[in-house]
């Protein structure tokens, strides 16, 4: 890593490719990469499992609250150089990706107590910078200051379509319909919610990747990179 690393915050709608374009830019860096999604999900999976979410799928704030000191999120190292999400100690990282847990995040990452807790652990985990954060509110909340900022769009077809393959490729049985249902519905919740609704950041550089490959994406984060770091 260089001398003065920097904050990357990379923003945009659920399967934008935000995360591959995220975890990959930091490998290629040597930056920390973290996945804030993934902590909104852990504690999705903690309340369902405690039972704090209706068969409406709406979360019992108050009782979702009283519990958030006793939610630990981590993220764990692989030897694959990939890294899985821990909930009190327990790899939960297949379990959190299920649409059980995706039907159901929205509302419980609407919470106020609940956002407060993950955004204080975020800016923790950014503390020494040289990280990449990807989520909804990473260039406009979790690090106002960051010195790159994407925003990342695709159309809500591409973007069903991206998460339905991936899906199917984990054998789950799921609909194309299920997935672009899950995928319009959290679009909704996450940009009219109250508490840092998604948006693009003004300072952002937005980028629509619908028709770009993986390879293309890399260059170009690439390339924003470089220009922050060389005119510091
Ligand atoms: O990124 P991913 O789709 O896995 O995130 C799951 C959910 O967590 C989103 O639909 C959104 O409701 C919430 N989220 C959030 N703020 C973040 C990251 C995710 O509200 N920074």
């Amino acid at each position: 890593m260089e001398k003065n690393p920097i904050i990357i915050a990379i923003d945009g709608f659920s399967s934008s490719g935000k995360s591959t374009m995220a975890r990959r830019l930091a490998s290629a860096i040597g930056y920390r990469y973290i996945d804030s999604g993934a902590m909104y999900r852990a504690v999705t999976l903690f309340a369902l499992e405690a039972g704090f979410i209706g068969p409406d799928g709406q979360p019992d704030a108050a009782a979702l609250e009283a519990a958030l000191p006793h939610i630990h999120v981590d993220f764990e190292p692989q030897p694959d150089g990939t890294q899985h999400t821990m909930l009190n100690g327990v790899d939960v990282e297949a379990e959190i990706r299920r649409l059980r847990v995706s039907n159901v995040v929205s509302p419980v990452a609407a919470l106020p107590a609940v956002r407060h807790a993950l955004v204080a652990m975020q800016k923790e985990m950014g503390r020494k910078r040289g990280i990449v954060m990807d989520g909804r509110d990473i260039g406009t909340v979790v690090f106002p200051d960051a010195e790159l900022k994407i925003y990342v769009d695709a159309s809500a077809e591409t973007r069903a379509r991206r998460r339905f393959k991936e899906m199917i490729d984990k054998g789950s049985a799921v609909t194309f319909e299920e997935v672009l249902a899950n995928v319009v519905h959290r679009d909704h919740i996450d940009t009219t919610r109250a508490e840092s609704p998604l948006r693009r950041a003004d300072d952002a550089i937005a980028i629509d990747n619908s028709n770009m490959t993986i390879e293309e994406q890399d260059a170009w984060l690439l390339d924003q990179f470089e220009r922050v770091t060389n005119a510091k």
